[in-house]
C-alpha cells in the first residue's frame, strides 16, 4: 500500500469536500437558511484543519474527524430542510467506506476506530434526524422549487459511488486473493508450480495415456561450488524457461532443490521423444552467467500411468528411472 498515494488522493478529496461546503453555503444563502450558513463556517473550519492533519500525517484522526463530521452535517442539513432534498442519503454511502478506512489503516499498520460500532452510531444519528422530521416536519418552510434536482443529483451520486465503489472493493478482493492463490501455488524462483500444488495437480490427472518425469541437473553442487550460488539459480530460472517452452501443455513444477517434475499427456513412446528433445534442448543450450558459460545437463525418468497406481507409487516409478540414468552416465532419459 502506497502511503504517498493514499496522502494525495486524500488531500484531493479534502479539496473536493470544500469546494462543495462553499456551494452550498451561497445555496443555503438563497434558499433563506442562516443556521446553514453559520453552520457552514465551522465545517469549512473542520477541512482546513483537515490539511493541517494530511500534511502531519495524522490520517487516522482526519478520516474519522471528516466522518464524525460529515454525519452531523447531514443531520443538521435533514432537520433543517426535510428528506426532500435528499442529504440523509449520505448516511448510506458512509457505510462501506468507513469498513474500508478500518481495513486502510491495518494495510497502514495505523490504529483505527472500529468501523461496525461508528456505523451502527451513523445509523442513530440517521434515524434520529429522520425521525425528528417525519415528527415535526423540518425546522425551515423553504422553497422546494430546487428540491427535485437536489434529490435527484443526490441520490444519483450515492448510487453511483456505492455500485462502482462495491464493484471497484470486489474487484481488488478477487485480484487479492488470486495472487494469493498463486503465490501458494508456485515456485519463488522459477515461477513453476510448488511441490504441495503438483500433489493436488497429480492427484486429479492421473490417468491411463499420462506420463510423469523427474528431471534432475547433473551435478548441480558443483556448478554451484565452481561458478556460485548465483549461477545455480540462474541455472534453475533458465532450465524451467526452457521447460515451459518445450512442452506448453504440460504440468511443471518444481520438485525439490535442482528436480523437476513434469506431467504431460503421452504414451510410452510419445513420451520418450518429448523427453529427449527437452533433454537435448538443455544440452545444447548456451548458459552464460557473468560472461561465463556453464555446460548443463539433465537425467529424467520417466513412468507412464498405468493400471490403479497410486501417486506415490507413480513418482517412486519415476524416481527409479531417474537413479538408473544417474547410475549408468548421466545426460539421458530412461
Ligand atoms: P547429481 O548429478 O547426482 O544429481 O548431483 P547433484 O550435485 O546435482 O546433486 P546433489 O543432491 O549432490 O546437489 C544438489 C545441490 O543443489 C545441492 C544444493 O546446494 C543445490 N541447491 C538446492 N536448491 C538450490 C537453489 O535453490 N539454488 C541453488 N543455487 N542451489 C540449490
Ligand atoms: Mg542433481
Ligand atoms: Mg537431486
Amino acid at each position: 500500500m502506497d502511503r504517498k498515494l493514499v496522502e494525495k488522493f486524500t488531500y484531493a478529496v479534502n479539496t473536493l469536500i470544500l469546494l462543495i461546503v462553499f456551494g452550498l453555503m451561497a445555496f443555503f444563502h438563497v434558499l433563506k437558511v442562516p443556521f446553514l450558513v453559520y453552520f457552514s463556517i465551522p465545517t469549512i473550519l473542520i477541512y482546513l484543519i483537515g490539511y493541517v492533519l494530511i500534511i502531519t500525517k495524522h490520517l487516522d484522526i482526519y478520516v474519522w474527524m471528516v466522518y464524525m463530521w460529515l454525519t452531523l452535517y447531514m443531520c443538521v442539513t435533514t432537520v433543517c430542510l426535510g428528506y426532500d432534498f435528499g442529504f440523509h442519503l449520505y448516511c448510506m454511502s458512509m457505510i462501506p467506506v468507513m469498513f474500508v478506512t478500518e481495513y486502510l489503516a491495518y494495510k497502514l499498520d495505523q490504529k483505527s476506530l472500529k468501523a461496525l460500532g461508528v456505523c451502527i452510531a451513523v445509523c442513530m444519528a440517521y434515524l434520529a434526524c429522520t425521525g425528528y422530521v417525519s415528527y415535526h416536519g423540518p425546522v425551515y418552510d423553504v422553497d422546494k422549487s430546487a428540491a427535485g434536482i437536489f434529490w435527484c443529483t443526490n441520490s444519483i451520486i450515492v448510487f453511483s459511488f456505492l455500485i462502482f465503489y462495491t464493484n471497484w472493493l470486489i474487484r481488488m478482493i478477487i485480484n487479492s486473493e488470486e495472487s494469493l492463490k498463486k503465490m501458494a501455488q508456485t515456485d519463488k524462483l522459477t515461477g513453476l508450480y510448488n511441490r504441495h500444488y503438483m500433489m493436488e495437480i497429480l492427484e486429479k490427472k492421473k490417468k491411463e495415456n499420462t506420463y510423469l518425469v523427474i528431471a534432475d541437473i547433473d551435478h548441480f553442487k558443483q556448478i554451484n561450488d565452481t561458478y556460485g550460488h548465483s549461477a545455480g539459480d540462474h541455472v534453475l530460472k533458465t532450465i524451467a524457461e526452457i521447460f515451459k517452452e518445450k512442452l506448453p501443455g504440460a504440468d511443471i513444477c518444481r520438485w525439490g532443490g535442482e528436480e523437476f517434475l513434469i506431467l504431460a499427456p503421452g504414451n510410452k513412446e510419445t513420451s520418450a521423444k518429448e523427453i529427449e528433445s527437452l533433454r537435448a534442448a538443455v544440452e545444447e543450450f548456451n548458459f552464460v552467467y557473468d560472461s561465463t558459460a556453464i555446460d548443463v545437463t539433465i537425467t529424467a525418468g520417466i513412468f507412464v500411468y498405468e493400471g490403479s497406481l497410486s501417486v506415490d507409487k507413480w513418482i517412486k516409478a519415476a524416481d527409479k528411472n531417474l537413479y538408473y540414468g544417474k547410475e549408468h552416465g548421466r545426460n539421458m532419459v530412461v
